[in-house]
């Protein structure tokens, strides 16, 4: 089976004071073990050492967006070596947040998902579609071209998280419903099969991101192809915790 994963990305937030409680919050949490539920924050590049060095192990760590090859004269950008060089597993490309903001489109997500495993990250790669592509009904259609740039640059997948996070539930409030995500990861799932191999799609973890919380998670998570969540602001708080427990 695939194993539930939880990431929590703390976006552009925290002081050092911040960090310091959060982190030892989450060390204080009873959660189920590592064979059950694999657990993945991801603060600002500044704290990344900070978190590193004083998380519990059990947990790991990510950061939330990398250079697109290998670094050089590119001011202001963290390229994927500097990552492995600090010892960071994860990365988090291609959010919704620098898609809209920083104009990341499908192909550069796609490079930096391919330059990044290549230098032996794992990769939660972030799809979904904003309001007005679902009520024009093409939603699948934009997370089918998000996925597809990624798999024209990769061929092993294996260290590979998609997360499903439509932009209208992002930081709204506005949670998909069971069903909603549901669907989306059960096409998502099949595109695979088509696209890929039936075995990346059996074994590809697919996780919900969107305004996910304590309240909302278990529903979500009995969901046979929510393998687990991308959370942003609940991720901040205690919460966090109750949100790693959905994993049982
Ligand atoms: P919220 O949980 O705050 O809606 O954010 C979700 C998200 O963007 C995680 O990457």
């Amino acid at each position: 089976g695939r194993k539930f994963f939880v990431g929590g990305n703390w976006k552009c937030n925290g002081t050092s004071e911040e960090v310091k409680k959060i982190v030892s919050t989450l060390n204080a949490g009873e959660v189920p073990s590592e064979d059950v539920v694999e657990v993945v924050v991801s603060p600002p590049f500044v704290f990344l050492s900070l978190v590193k060095s004083s998380l519990r192990p059990d947990f790991h760590v990510a950061a939330q967006n990398c250079w697109v090859k290998k670094g050089g004269a590119f001011t202001g950008e963290v390229s994927a070596e500097m990552l492995v060089n600090l010892g960071i597993p994860w990365v988090i490309l291609g959010h919704s947040e620098r898609r809209s903001l920083l104009n990341e489109s499908n192909e550069f997500v796609g490079d930096k998902v391919a330059y990044a495993l290549s230098k032996g990250l794992k990769v939660i790669a972030c799809v979904g579609e904003t309001l007005e592509q679902r009520e024009s009904g093409s939603t699948m259609d934009v997370v089918a071209a998000q996925t597809k740039a990624i798999a024209e640059r990769v061929s092993n997948w294996t260290d590979v998280v998609l997360a499903y996070e439509p932009v209208w539930a992002i930081g709204t409030g506005k949670v998909a419903t069971p069903a909603q995500a549901q669907e989306v990861h059960f096409e998502l799932r099949k595109w695979l099969q088509v696209n890929t191999s039936p075995e990346v799609a059996a074994t590809t973890r697919i996780i919900y991101g969107g305004s996910v919380s304590g309240a909302n998670c278990k529903e979500l998570a009995a969901k046979p192809d929510v393998d687990g969540f991308l959370v942003g602001g609940a991720s901040l708080k205690p919460e966090f915790i109750d949100i790693i427990k959905s994993a049982e």
